[in-house]
């Protein structure tokens, strides 16, 4: 029973936007864009993969989950989490090629394609880190319950490397293919029943529910000014700037598509690409219309929006999600 779904990640939708709106960094942001269309295609194999596997309907799954960490700050994220009522599943993807080698009782790990070293966090670690935070978030019982993590490699040329002192890792790094032979053998080795179903559909939607969509600061991260960021309402049809404002509804001068909400995201790009504030008359300036009452309307009624202070010194943030 799938409980909650894998979408499209929103940054992919911003960086296609970005690459119309950047002058600056389009390297750094078509690079950005190609790794999560990867990462986000690989996930979708897996998905994929488990459907065909069959797997037993005593499961819930909820694939892409995103939650407070226990410092209260950061986040931790699960590419998919499988719970039976005998132990729980985490796989976290990669989709890189290339080879993930281990040594030294796996304490020494690297990455490397081609031959050049790259570097990347362990994988064993990593996914153990995501497996603490997850028995801790749901707390209480659940320390008791087992988790087995495991990292799965969705590139048909990607690589396990371990010595003789590494060679456990094996049951922990694989290939897609490997991963029916390791959940059955879970499902052989934990007999002992912690969870009704009901109680684990309970848990799936508490932590469905409680998944956090990132909140993306692309000016941050590609070091972008105002003046980095083109300006204009993007069309939905022809993914031009410029749309004009008639009464209620915007047109495309390029193309002639007209769309009732194109300001909508292109609000979202004002926050995701130029500064985590606005004022109407930013919002004149790059949505590009000229009436003040036209622009308080939209950021009023966007529903995306929260603000503080009165009349000028109104200042619009986007509301929490
Ligand atoms: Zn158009």
């Amino acid at each position: 029973m799938i409980l909650k779904k894998r979408n499209e990640p929103e940054s992919i939708l911003f960086l296609k936007r970005g690459l119309v709106r950047c002058k600056k960094n389009r390297q750094e942001i078509q690079l950005e864009l190609r790794n999560l269309e990867k990462g986000y295609q690989s996930e979708m194999k897996l998905d994929f993969y488990l459907h065909r596997m069959a797997l037993s309907t005593q499961m819930v799954i909820l694939q892409d989950i995103r939650l407070p960490a226990a410092d209260g700050q950061t986040f931790f994220q699960i590419d998919s989490l499988l719970l039976t009522p005998y132990f729980g599943f985490i796989i976290d993807v990669k989709s890189q090629a290339g080879q993930f080698i281990f040594q030294h009782n796996a304490r020494k790990f690297h990455y490397q394609l081609h031959g050049t070293k790259y570097g990347m966090k362990h994988p064993v670690s990593q996914v153990e880190e995501q497996e603490d935070q997850l028995i801790n978030w749901l707390g209480g019982e659940w320390s008791k319950y087992t988790m087995v993590s495991v990292t799965a490699l969705a590139d048909p040329g990607a690589e396990v490397m371990a010595d003789a002192s590494s060679e456990w890792v094996y049951d922990r790094v694989m290939p897609f293919d490997l991963l029916k032979i390791r959940l059955k053998e879970a499902s052989g080795n934990f007999i002992e029943s912690f969870f009704q179903m009901n109680q684990l559909v309970e848990v799936g939607r508490r932590l469905a529910k409680a998944h956090c969509k990132p909140v993306l600061y692309y000016w941050k991260k590609f070091d972008l000014q105002d003046r980095d960021v083109a300006r204009g309402v993007l069309c939905p049809f022809c993914n031009r700037l410029g749309m004009t404002r008639l009464r209620v509804i915007w047109e495309c001068p390029h193309c002639g598509g007209r769309d009732r909400h194109a300001h909508l995201l292109s609000l979202f790009d004002y926050f995701v690409f130029v500064k985590p504030t606005m004022t109407n008359k930013e919002c004149r300036d790059f949505l590009g219309i000229r009436n003040v009452h036209t622009a308080r309307t939209l950021l009023n009624n966007c529903g995306i929006l929260d603000w503080k202070g009165e009349n000028r010194g109104r200042v619009y943030f986007l509301k929490k999600r």
